[in-house]
């Protein structure tokens, strides 16, 4: 491991099943566990990491893409669980989380920063159709990385939480022409795009344009839909736009994609 800072490797991401894990040299997290615990495990084993190594994972809300493994891991491994009261109340009433210790059950309120052995991670909200939606930046030795999906838009206070990262994983959810075309039903296609829903791949890049800064050396695009859009085009999108942006795209940073069922390479941030 480098000197400074800490390891990270987005599991997988899409609207199939999200989890992201994070790595010190004194603790190791997820943030959510949205697959089945099986498929977590082998993920993890695509890092030569295993679960019973987990230290605890962070609850984003309680969407099944987000919490579908988080019980079996739990009963099986023993981590500690965090997530805010409201999102632990919505969960107590979902069929994914069944029985778990309340020993492991632990609050992670909106907007408060915990440290968690050797590192500091912040919570801040969202605007999502769920309970009380919040995301990450996790800080270690003057670096950061923001975990951003699941949002409707961005407010001027969101993206000044999350300014200035070494690192990024932003939401390109859907291409808005490919969702209207589509097949979702009228009702749906409304939920995704308003205010509740999740950014396009427009919205991801305008999003990066304002939080982005000298430090930020990498954006990775998250939680694609499979139904409203293409990798090509919300990579493109998102290079076309920072470059319109005047922004130095594959020189002073890199774009990358992520998948919903391969882990990226462990990374040093
Ligand atoms: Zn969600
Ligand atoms: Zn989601």
């Amino acid at each position: 491991m480098s000197e400074t800072g800490f390891k990270y490797s987005i599991l997988a991401s899409g609207s199939s099943g999200n989890s992201f894990y994070l790595e010190t040299p004194k603790k190791k997290i997820l943030v959510d566990a949205g697959l089945s615990g099986k498929k977590i495990t082998s993920l993890l084993g695509e890092i030569n990491r295993k679960p019973e190594d987990i230290d605890a994972i962070l609850i984003t809300h309680e969407h099944a893409d987000h919490i579908h493994g988080v019980g079996v891991l739990a009963r099986k491994y023993g981590m500690d669980l965090y997530a805010n009261e409201k999102t632990w109340q919505a969960m107590e009433n979902s069929k994914y989380l069944g029985n778990v210790d309340s020993s492991q059950k632990h609050i992670f309120e909106m907007g408060k920063t915990k440290t968690f052995g050797d590192i500091d991670i912040e919570s801040f909200g969202v605007s999502h159709d769920a309970a009380a939606p919040q995301f990450y930046r996790f800080m270690k030795d003057d670096k950061s990385f923001v975990m951003l999906t699941d949002t409707g838009y961005v407010s001027d206070r969101m993206a000044g939480i999350v300014e200035n990262a070494d690192g990024y994983l932003i939401e390109s959810n859907h291409d808005v022409e490919i969702l209207r075309a589509g097949s979702y039903a009228w009702r749906l296609k409304q939920r995704i795009l308003s205010d509740l829903g999740h950014l396009s791949n427009e919205d991801g890049a305008e999003a990066m344009i304002r939080a982005m800064g000298n430090r930020t050396k990498k954006i990775y695009l998250g939680h694609l839909s499979k139904e409203n859009n293409i990798k090509e085009l919300a990579h493109m999108t998102m290079v076309n736009q920072l470059a319109q942006a005047d922004l130095g795209v594959g020189v002073d940073f890199q774009v990358y994609d992520t998948s919903p069922d391969t882990a990226t390479t462990l990374t040093d941030i």
